[in-house]
């Protein structure tokens, strides 16, 4: 028997330690793969469904593994969210710790903003007057000396209070803003002990972004996370998107204004320059100001002129005046550093001197036409306000193939990867979609069910006698509108409605709200209120309805009574006319691939079962899913959607 079977089994430590715990066959599969994989080099793929148990099934082999092989750097572990780092950190390591009667360190390590820089904070209480005239600022820079005391990770995640991205930006640890050796707090920094803490790590608790933006650095020939045989990606369907993220550039007016900004305030005598700046560089900064405004409102009428959400850039070249101006000034920023004669403001202007260069090469990239591999295109961003001049539009720019990139610095041997998510890819091929995208030319692949009875949990309607949304857009919107009310109000509310849109939410909203609320039903909008807040009233309201798109379709957890009826209007189809998309699909296409069945349907299948399994979060969750998409009878493809579903759910043909 394999270690991580003689564990996990029915007689296993972890079964003797954990109250109520029942050996899942499924869980124990998984689990062997790994070790396997783990020991022969082999990259594992495995989707495995909900309540399988995968952060046992990775952890375990993973530390066994990380304490075999020392010396030859941590096994990493990258979660989707900080949040999931820290339930991996309190929770599951810890136990895990208690019962294998291993010595291992586990280390989570979060991005560098996120650590309290002790010089830049002594730095900022000591000019607080210049860089702060509000005085619930000056009261949280107060609360963060206080707690600098007694803190022993020094991470803005384990302040117990709230503050103002604004305070935070002053005190943090920043990249090129570090005295390292020479910084009179270099002992007892928080972010150079962290760093020394990943060199001595096991086991190494990152997140996605925090992963794929050292791939970004690795490929300029840097890097922050050591080297490493192993890594474990949690939730590995989201690879893509964040891969793409962090190896895309994207400028807006708000970055643009947040780097002027920490120059010096608008309007207001505070702020570095006021104090260290010479005449030329305030005489920029003005110009630079007046400049972003008058470049961003310029895309954002191209926008608004088009009535689009994006707008592709192909080959058209854009005004570098703002990058030239943004580089004069970082020049003359600069120079009156050279002035200062105490290192610790010297260091923080020649910081902003930097940031401002970066921003200036930043911009003149996406102001180029596209290359081969990369899309450009303008971005909708919040909304157009008259009052404040440059919103409602920013560049960005996407590798448009990402499998090279990460072959070589994620999954070129010796690297070991493993991936694992309850849906990772609708082929049977050995998930060769997901496969060609990342760049991973050989894995072991498994896919394994759930050990919910969802035959018994689930009861799957389709109620379909809706107008055809594709063809009649404006006839389902109305009429499922009333659907919609109906099976809520039959369910006594306790319901999730998932959309495909936000004006179709927002529209949802109006006609459902005031008969909900005659009801007694709380309704809960997305975009009304902070998600974990939407998420906490709903929890604490179990009749309460909550509406939304986009994240609620995955990653959400309301486990109870507080969900029992799952509500999906229409196929999740990605909306048509994204550039960087509509550049995938060409591309697919000029490969011989066919953009609807290769892309488009897939994409929405994965999203569809996401969604589906928002309802059976545990095995004593019961309840509905109602589909309103009359597609899923009169489309071939409709079929596909309830064929992806969780084996056992009963499908009313
Ligand atoms: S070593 Fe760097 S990050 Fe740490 S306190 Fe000093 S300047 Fe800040």
């Amino acid at each position: 028997m394999s270690d991580v079977a003689a564990l996990l089994g029915p007689d296993g430590a972890v079964a003797r330690r954990l109250d109520g715990y029942e050996t899942r066959d499924e869980q124990l599969e998984l689990a062997v793969a790994i070790e396997r994989g783990l020991r022969e080099r082999r990259h594992v793929l495995a989707e495995a469904g909900t309540g399988v148990g995968k952060s046992f099934a990775y952890l375990l082999p993973a530390v066994l593994h990380a304490t075999a092989n020392r010396g030859r750097g941590p096994v990493v572990v990258s979660t989707r969210t900080i949040a999931l780092q820290q339930q991996l950190e309190h929770k599951d390591i810890p136990f895990l710790q208690a019962v294998l009667g291993l010595e291992f360190s586990a280390v989570t390590a979060v991005g560098r903003n996120n650590y309290l820089c002790l010089r830049r904070m002594h730095l900022a209480t000591r000019e607080r007057g210049l860089l702060f005239d509000d005085p619930v600022q000056q009261e949280q820079l107060r609360g963060i000396v206080d707690w600098s005391l007694s803190t022993n990770e020094g991470t803005r995640m384990t302040l117990p209070f709230p503050t103002e991205r604004e305070v935070w930006d002053e005190v943090c640890a920043e990249h090129g803003n570090c005295l390292h050796r020479a910084c009179p707090h270099y002992e007892p920094c928080h972010y150079q002990a962290a760093r020394r803490r990943l060199g001595s790590a096991d086991l190494l608790i990152v997140n996605h972004a925090l992963y794929m933006s050292d791939v970004a650095l690795r490929l300029a020939g840097a890097s922050y996370l050591p080297a490493h045989e192993v890594v474990v990606f949690d939730e590995a369907h989201h690879l893509e998107r964040v891969a793409t993220e962090s190896l895309g550039l994207r400028v807006g007016y708000g970055t643009v204004a947040w780097h002027l900004r920490r120059l010096q305030p608008r309007n207001a005598p505070r702020g570095l320059l006021a104090r260290f700046g010479g005449a030329r560089s305030k005489v920029l900064l003005g110009q630079a100001r007046l400049c972003a405004e008058e470049f961003f409102d310029t895309l954002a009428a191209r926008l608004a002129q088009r009535r689009a959400d994006t707008l592709p850039l192909g080959d058209a070249e854009l005004d570098g005046s703002l990058a030239e101006l943004l580089d004069e000034l970082a020049a003359t920023v600069e120079d009156d550093a050279g002035r200062i004669e105490d290192l610790s403001p010297r260091t923080e202007m020649l910081a902003r001197a930097r940031g401002l260069a970066t921003l200036a090469h930043t911009l003149r990239a996406l102001g180029r036409a596209s290359t081969p591999n990369h899309v450009r295109w303008l971005e909708r961003s919040g909304r157009r306000r008259a009052d404040r001049p440059g919103t409602g539009a920013e560049l960005r720019s996407a590798p448009l193939e990402l499998g090279a990139a990460l072959r070589e610095q994620v999954f070129a041997a010796p690297r070991c990867a493993v991936l694992v998510s309850a849906t990772l890819d609708t082929d049977s091929a050995g998930f060769a979609r997901l496969r060609s995208k990342l760049g991973i030319d050989d894995a072991t692949t498994l896919r394994l069910g759930s050990p919910f009875d969802y035959g018994a949990q689930v009861d799957l309607v389709l109620d379909e006698a809706l107008p055809d949304p594709g063809t009649d857009p404006e006839g389902f919107a109305r009429e499922s509108a009333e659907r919609v009310l109906h099976h809520l109000l039959d369910n006594d509310g306790r319901a999730l409605v998932l959309c495909t849109s936000w004006a179709f939410v927002h529209r949802l909203a109006e006609t459902v709200r005031d008969r909900l609320q005659h009801a007694g039903i709380e309704l809960l909008v997305q975009g009304e209120r902070p998600q974990q807040e939407l998420l906490r009233a709903k929890r604490d309201d179990p009749r309460s309805v909550l509406i939304g798109t986009e994240s609620l379709w995955e990653g959400i957890d309301v486990p109870g009574d507080a969900l029992t009826l799952v509500l999906i209007t229409r196929f999740p189809f990605a909306q048509p006319g994204h550039p960087l998309t509509e550049a995938r699909i060409r591309a697919l296409e000029a490969k011989g691939g066919n953009g609807f069945r290769d892309h488009s349907l897939p994409e929405a299948i994965l999203k569809f079962r996401q969604g589906f399994g928002r309802l059976v979060r545990s095995r004593r969750d019961r309840g509905k899913v109602v589909v309103l998409d009359p597609r899923v009878r009169t489309k071939r493809y409709g079929r596909e959607f309830l064929a992806a579903l969780p084996t056992g759910v009963r499908v009313p043909w």
